[in-house]
């Protein structure tokens, strides 16, 4: 599996996509334990990052990871923009000046994103986070390759692994964010956060195996 640049926009583009026919599902989530906002903002930052990769030619996989994070940053209002916008931001710099990627570059763009997020919001596995999807993720794409899975079949586990994650958050408690103010009546109900990460990587996942 080797991913050119020109590609890796079409990816993002297409998570963009997948975000906008989800935003309902994100924001109904996000009203029961949160503001209510979560897929609006999602919606609202990648499309702006769609605008904002329209022009680029693909030769640089850092730049398009870095132009991604700042327009997530830029244009969301809620925490998931600056966490996820520094996601992107933090991927970006290991792939920096970087045409085409692996699997091995895209295990460590995950890692960075993750340790990112985690830098930015403070928040560790079972605090019902966008961490409790991303991390068992990392985890299982890592395993998966050190035991000689390949691309397509590395990224299903991680999908499957976040996937797990997003039903763990129904049963925890929140105490990073909005729907820690709920305290224990934050149980029952799915993190949205969670369940954009995994939207993400399904896209991915999608993306890479067809
Ligand atoms: P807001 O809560 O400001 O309205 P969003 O609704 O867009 O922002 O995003 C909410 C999501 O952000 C939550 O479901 C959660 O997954 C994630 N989140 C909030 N705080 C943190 C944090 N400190 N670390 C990681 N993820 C967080
Ligand atoms: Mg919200
Ligand atoms: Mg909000």
């Amino acid at each position: 599996m080797s991913v050119r640049g020109l590609r890796v926009i079409e990816i993002i583009n297409k998570i963009a996509d997948d975000i906008e026919k989800n935003k309902m599902y994100l924001t109904e989530l996000d009203a029961a334990i949160g503001d209510g906002d979560h897929g609006l903002n999602m919606s609202k930052g990648f499309l702006a990052v769609k605008e904002k990769l329209k022009d680029d030619d693909g030769n640089n996989i850092g730049d398009i990871l870095k132009k991604t994070g700042m327009a997530l940053v830029s244009n969301v209002g809620g925490a998931s923009g600056p966490l996820y916008g520094t996601a992107f931001m933090k991927a970006a710099m290991v792939v920096n000046g970087k045409k085409e990627i692996e699997i091995e570059d895209f295990k460590q763009v995950l890692e960075a994103a993750l340790e990112g997020i985690k830098i930015r919001g403070k928040a560790k596995l079972n605090e019902k986070t966008i961490i409790d999807a991303l991390e068992p993720a990392v985890e299982a794409l890592k395993n998966a390759l050190d035991n000689g899975s390949n691309a397509e079949e590395a990224l299903k586990k991680a999908v499957n692994a976040a996937e797990t994650g997003v039903e763990h958050t129904k049963d925890i408690i929140a105490t990073k964010g909005r729907a820690s103010y709920l305290g224990e009546r934050s149980i029952g109900h799915q993190d949205p956060g969670a369940a954009s990460c995994l939207l993400i990587l399904k896209t991915i996942y999608n993306e890479i195996s067809c």
